[in-house]
């Protein structure tokens, strides 16, 4: 079974439709929204219908939650809005702006956690999805393996591809090189993450697809990241013209 992972689209048009360029061509027996379709970029109600008709299964990021929130509650729009840094407040902010009833529909529909064929779908934190806790490190990692339900949870949030591992030994980080298939036990327990589409923070300015092949009568499992080149000048432009704040168009091109 090969399952595409898109994680962290935050409203940018022309990531997205280069990913599913790439994920037509691969032909995946499913495809999954790991959340954030929403916030940052300049095309929020773009990105939320064609995931939402794209995905076979999506879940809620911290964005799209916020979106609705915002949408539902207008007197504790200052209380939700503080929870936010600077930056992602003012994108939000923005994003409230532009969404329109269809959009907030869509991702009113959407869960935070859905299990799934022996795979924990969760935004940022297995078993506490509305903790928005970053899994950056082996430690962090640590404090949520216990509560991953099958062998494997599929997350996003960081916007930074990894392999979390434990086996036996204990538990280990793979940063995943592009294009390059990693083998996973179904007998460890691991935590996926396949980077962001639209706004990845590890360098590389290409946008990032998850690949996971199920190989079941092996046990195993192959996981791979795909990057993909699109046109980020398109993207920094409409952000730029959008009045969205000058860094969310700059940290494309250096991928932070
Ligand atoms: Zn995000």
């Amino acid at each position: 079974m090969l399952i595409a992972l898109i994680s962290d689209v935050h409203g940018n048009l022309e990531a997205l439709e280069t990913v599913l360029k790439r994920i037509r061509e691969l032909k995946p027996d499913a495809t999954i929204c790991l959340g954030d379709v929403v916030g940052y970029g300049p095309d929020p109600n773009e990105t939320t219908r064609i995931c939402s008709q794209v995905a076979d299964i999506s879940v809620l990021g911290n964005h799209d939650y916020a979106i609705i929130r915002l949408w539902n509650n207008p007197k504790e729009r200052r209380k939700i809005l503080d929870r936010f840094n600077p930056i992602p407040r003012r994108a939000i902010q923005w994003t409230l702006n532009a969404v329109d009833e269809e959009t907030v529909s869509i991702l009113a529909r959407t869960g935070l956690e859905i299990f799934w064929k022996d795979l924990h779908i969760v935004h940022a934190s297995p078993g506490f999805p509305l903790d928005w806790t970053y899994i950056f490190t082996v430690d962090e990692a640590r404090m949520f393996i216990p509560y991953v339900k099958g062998w494997a949870a599929l997350v996003g949030h960081t916007h930074v591809p990894a392999i979390f591992t434990r086996t036996i030994r204990g538990l280990i980080h793979v940063k995943p090189r592009p294009s390059e298939d990693y083998t996973l036990s179904m007998d460890d327990i691991h935590i996926l993450n396949p980077g962001g589409v639209g706004q990845p923070r590890d360098g590389d300015p290409r946008a990032s697809l998850g690949v996971l092949k199920i190989l079941p009568s092996k046990r195993e499992a192959l996981f791979r990241v795909e990057r993909l080149e699109y046109p980020i000048d398109i993207t920094a432009e409409k952000i730029r013209k959008a009045g969205l704040p000058e860094e969310l168009a700059t940290r494309l091109y250096i991928g932070r």
